[in-house]
């Protein structure tokens, strides 16, 4: 076997919140066929199957995870340009942030407003990531996936995208499909106007991001509002649990001020939603995945 599975190892410093216990088992993978081979370790075993992008949409339970934590790392990116347009496949292990400046840095608009997206492609496919006036369902051509043991091509229709989620998301079986590669549709831009309005992106999102560990929005924004109005409205900003505090600067982000658990989250992420339902009559749905 090619891919190698290690135990009990610790997922906190795989994820954004710095939270989480360990996964009973592991493995790095970088091509289709050493997935194939962890997921089939992990059916000769019975284990369940998680699979890990950059974790920043993402709470892990101290009591980590008691099956196979699969983290699949292709960063490749291949260009194909045609004239004035060009698509982009890139592997789902790439993070999004650093590839879309490589993309701009070289003249290719359509994926700018992803600048400082934390994850990965994988991530952001699963869960139709967005922001700045974009989103991956805007952008994705087709995506291939990893599912039943086969490679499949799938057109950006299959993923049934709204907001923040996608079949992937909203179904979650398992063992899940594998977004493996995503290819985009790019344009030719001039560089200087890009970096200028990456620029401009970075620094708003730098404005905004509270200072400490997050995963970024706790919850969706439900119709019409915005989830972090609702929680301020609510007054729970700077509302602290153990650990962890209602962010002062965006109230829809939960900080890990040092050493939070992932109860102390789940206790604020509960009383945020116990407080709007009751004041609003309004119910906060996760935007986070809970492992
Ligand atoms: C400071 C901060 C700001 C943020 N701002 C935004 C924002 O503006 N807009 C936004 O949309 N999000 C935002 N996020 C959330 C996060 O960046 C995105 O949701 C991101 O796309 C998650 O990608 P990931 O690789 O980290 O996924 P993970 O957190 O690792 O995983 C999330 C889910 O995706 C699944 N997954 C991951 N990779 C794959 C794969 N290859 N195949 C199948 N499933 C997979 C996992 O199983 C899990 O269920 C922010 C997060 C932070 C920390």
């Amino acid at each position: 076997m090619s891919v190698t599975i290690i135990e009990n190892e610790p997922l906190a410093k795989y994820t954004s919140w710095r939270i989480g216990g360990p996964a009973r088992w592991f493995a790095n993978a970088t091509t289709a066929d050493e997935l194939r081979e962890a997921l089939a370790w992990a059916h000769v075993h019975a284990v369940p199957v998680f699979v890990l992008g950059g974790g920043t949409n993402l709470l892990v339970r101290d009591a980590g995870f008691a099956g196979l934590v699969l983290r699949y790392r292709d960063t490749s990116l291949q260009l194909r340009p045609q004239g004035e347009r060009a698509t982009a496949h890139i592997g789902a292990g790439a993070p999004m942030a650093g590839t879309v400046r490589r993309l701009a840095a070289q003249g290719w608009a359509g994926l700018e407003w992803a600048e400082g997206l934390p994850g990965t492609i994988g991530g952001a496919v699963f869960g139709n990531a967005g922001c700045y006036g974009g989103d991956i369902a805007g952008v994705l051509q087709r995506a291939w996936l990893l599912a039943s043991n086969e490679i499949e091509e799938w057109p950006t229709e299959r993923f049934v995208f709204g907001y923040r989620t996608s079949v992937l998301k909203a179904a979650q079986t398992q063992p899940a499909p594998i977004v493996l590669a995503a290819e985009f549709a790019l344009q030719r831009a001039d560089r200087q106007a890009l970096a200028e309005q990456m620029d401009r992106t970075a620094a708003e999102r730098k404005s905004k991001t509270p200072w400490g560990s997050s995963c970024g929005s706790v919850f969706k924004n439900p119709p019409s509002t915005s989830a972090g109005r609702l929680i301020e409205a609510a007054g729970l900003k700077g509302a602290r649990i153990g650990q962890a505090e209602i962010a002062q600067k965006h109230a829809n982000y939960i900080v890990n001020l040092g050493g939070a658990s992932s109860d102390d989250i789940l206790a604020l992420i509960e009383l945020a939603r116990e407080r709007v339902q009751r004041e609003f009559g309004i119910e906060l749905v996760l935007e986070v995945q809970i492992l």
